[in-house]
């Protein structure tokens, strides 16, 4: 998001203030590049609407995007909307408002009509201060009694942690109140909007696709300034022109990330961290029907032309939702997250010990007096440190305004007046720096990535609290053949166990998908159709031992190659024998071979990358290495090859026998070790690729 020019406006509810410029009065400044204007002082609500209008015209007819922010909430509590206008739009309550206050620099009626909603509410609240001396108002009252507010207190942004300052919209007077601003200043930006219909949008309610957004700030939300008041300078003068060159100076990834917030009924304040927008709901295309076709021609491909095959017809299949970081280890994000704030948000201290500014010191030794009080890790010290003077500070505390450099404690000695110690110190040091280590508004991680546990202390630090990710793949797992026996059922000699449906189960659960299981079923036509029938009714993707060559009793096969969508893929690897690829119902089906070794090496090798793609999580390639064989083989030219291995003593070692049906084996192993498609003949000391069990998330 880019503006040319921000305009930010320092609100009051008040009656007109005199001809010069004062504390609590309105005051507005704008700001262009980085740079703010010097701020003007408006002695009532009818001249700042009068200036805003010129100024937004100018700014529209120059062709400029403007942003404007104004002190006051843009919405009540939960329900007020409704209550009054019969909807929850925040939008039609500016015009309630319109409708109904009269606004002249020297009287108003906010008092009167707070008075009248709260009877309209059957006097179950909400206004409360009734702000006029000698005069009661029927329905409101002067202090908050112990009444009975139909509606929350707070907006939900004034319940979060930073904005935990702000006040209740409900209350018109007293100080700090900011009730009557509302009130007052709600049909100003009704006639705003109006005024400039279609070119104006409000944030966060309405998408921020028109020359002219009105946003919500709140100068005191922490952070957002970082000067203190000058002296001799009004603090809302201060404020407006800070706030203006904060938002001028901010990156426009930033303020999209600060824009991009869900609170269409209450509003929410700029740069409070908040419930993210639901990542638009990401419907995928289907998979195209032929995206398992093979090459014309070919006899046995390459792994690496099957993968690159895979690579580029796979797509994502899932949609996505919205998740609290605390459970989304393991999920995939569905797009990009940037930080929400800066990380650390503020300058603070990187050591226990004492801070000043810099300018106070030169070489040799040196002695500083020093101010009572501290400032630690969550309790700030709340006032200027003036040059020349030191205070003490431990670990992570915000540095102190007017410091910028810390002395190590251990580096001073100290009789609790003044420090002693040698300089000189480097401008900042002991110090980190604020967004040092992330900057708000900057992208953090990536679409796609699946999120380490590592991904969650990092989006936390940033402010972020909930992420868009994909839903879950789902996996669906079948075992076919006549011999197939479950762990817990009687089994002849005929019969063997069915190890390949726990092992897959295994792995992909790891994987972080949901693991759908199909059982077991026959060597039969009609079973492996009606549980394919069921894989595709309740999984993303559908994984198959057995069954998945040519032969007689290859069923498998036999019912992808009637949808029209099978290929045969004749892989040139060892193990794996064909592996059947097809669409069953537009469910891509993977059709493993049975032996439980090359099921897993076929599962590890093509199913893993490929159900990555499918999940949203992209290609995965496993990371291997180099290290020096411990064995002797020669090995012929045309199939790449995976043996059973594990590391000792720096060399890899293999299993001694390379049958596929070796389950045993797989135990024994932590790794694969990958021969080339070529031939090769390794010797004790040769360098051979090796991967960890680990690179293939297993
Ligand atoms: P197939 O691919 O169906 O011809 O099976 C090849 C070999 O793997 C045969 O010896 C099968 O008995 C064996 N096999 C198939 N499925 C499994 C399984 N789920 N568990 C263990 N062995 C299996
Ligand atoms: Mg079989």
């Amino acid at each position: 998001m880019r503006f040319d020019t921000f305009v930010m406006v320092d609100w009051s509810g008040g009656n007109d203030r005199g001809a010069m410029p004062k504390e609590d009065a309105i005051w507005a400044c704008v700001a262009r590049h980085g740079s703010a204007d010097e701020p003007e002082y408006f002695r009532n609500r009818q001249k700042l609407e009068g200036w805003l209008t010129e100024v937004l015209d100018a700014e529209l007819r120059a062709g400029r995007t403007v942003c404007a922010g104004f002190d006051f909430p843009f919405g009540y509590p939960k329900g007020f909307a409704r209550e009054l206008t019969g909807a929850d739009d925040p939008l039609a309550l500016w015009d309630w408002f319109a409708e109904r206050v009269q606004d002249a620099p020297k009287i108003n009626n906010r008092f009167d009509l707070a008075g009248e909603i709260n009877l309209l509410c059957g006097g179950r609240g909400p206004f409360w201060g009734n702000g006029r001396p000698n005069h009661d108002i029927a329905g409101l009252p002067r202090t908050k009694r112990d009444y009975d507010n139909l509606f929350p207190d707070k907006r939900a942004v004034e319940q979060t942690k930073a904005a935990k300052g702000a006040f209740t919209c409900w209350q018109l007077s007293g100080a700090g109140a900011v009730g009557s601003q509302v009130i007052m200043g709600l049909p100003v930006l009704s006639r705003l909007r109006h005024r400039f219909a279609g070119q104006v949008a409000v944030w966060p309610f309405e998408t921020l696709d028109r020359p002219i957004a009105l946003i919500e700030i709140w100068p005191s939300l922490p952070g957002l300034i970082a000067a203190p008041v000058p002296d001799g300078i009004i603090k809302d003068a201060h404020q407006v022109r800070e706030v203006a060159r904060a938002l001028a100076a901010m990156g426009p990834e930033a303020l999209s990330a600060h824009l991009a917030v869900d609170a269409p009924e209450e509003g929410w304040i700029f740069g409070v961290p908040a419930p993210r927008l639901q990542p638009m709901n990401l419907i995928p295309p289907p998979l195209r029907d032929d995206c398992f076709a093979m090459p014309q021609g070919a006899h046995w491909t390459p792994v690496d032309t099957a993968l690159a095959l895979l690579r580029d017809r796979l797509t994502a299949v899932t949609g996505s939702e919205t998740v609290a970081v605390g459970d989304a280890a393991g999920r995939i994000l569905s797009g990009a997250v940037t930080a929400v704030r800066s990380h650390p948000p503020h300058a603070n201290t990187a050591v226990d010990g004492y801070a000043f500014a810099q300018g106070s010191i030169g070489d040799g030794p040196q002695t500083l007096p020093l101010l009572p009080g501290r400032a630690a890790a969550g309790a700030p010290y709340p006032d200027a440190v003036p040059t020349g003077q030191a205070i003490r500070v431990l670990t992570g505390a915000s540095l102190p305004a007017g410091t910028d450099t810390v002395v190590l404690q251990e580096d001073t000695t100290t009789d609790n007046v003044s420090i002693a110690f040698h300089g000189p110190l480097k401008r900042g040091a002991n110090t980190r720096k604020a967004g040092e280590d992330m900057q708000a508004g900057a992208d953090i991680l990536p679409a796609g990535r699946q999120l380490t546990a590592a991904d969650l202390g990092t989006l936390t630090a940033a402010g972020v609290a909930t992420v868009g990710v994909r839903k879950r793949l789902r996996v669906a797992i079948l075992s076919t053949g006549d011999e197939l026996r479950d762990a817990n059922e009687a089994a002849t000699d005929a019969n063997i166990y069915d190890a390949n449906r726990p092992m897959l189960r295994a792995v992909v659960a790891r994987w972080g998908y949901d693991v759908i299981d199909l059982g077991r079923v026959g060597d039969s036509q009609s079973g492996v159709r009606a549980a394919l029938d069921r894989g595709a009714a309740q999984a993303d993707a559908i994984l198959t031992s057995g069954g998945a060559s040519a032969g007689d009793e290859d069923h498998v096969s036999a019912a992808l190659t009637a949808t029209g969508s099978m290929a045969l893929w004749r892989i040139a690897l060892k193990p794996g024998r064909p592996l059947a690829l097809g669409l069953w119902q537009g469910v891509p089906v993977f059709g493993l071979p049975g032996n439980p070794v090359a099921a897993l090496i076929c599962t590890l090798i093509f199913a893993r990358p490929a159900l990555g793609q499918l999940a949203g999580a992209g290609w995965c390639d496993p990371q291997g290495f180099d290290v020096p064989a411990a064995f002797t083989k020669s090995k012929k030219d045309g199939r790449r090859e995976y043996l059973r291995a594990r590391i000792r003593d720096g060399k890899a070692e293999v299993f001694r026998s390379e049958g596929s049906g070796r389950v045993s084996g797989l135990s024994w192993a932590t790794g694969l070790v990958e021969l080339p498609d070529h031939a090769v003949t390794v010797v004790p000391g040769t360098p051979v690729r090796y991967f960890p069990y680990e690179s293939f998330g297993f």
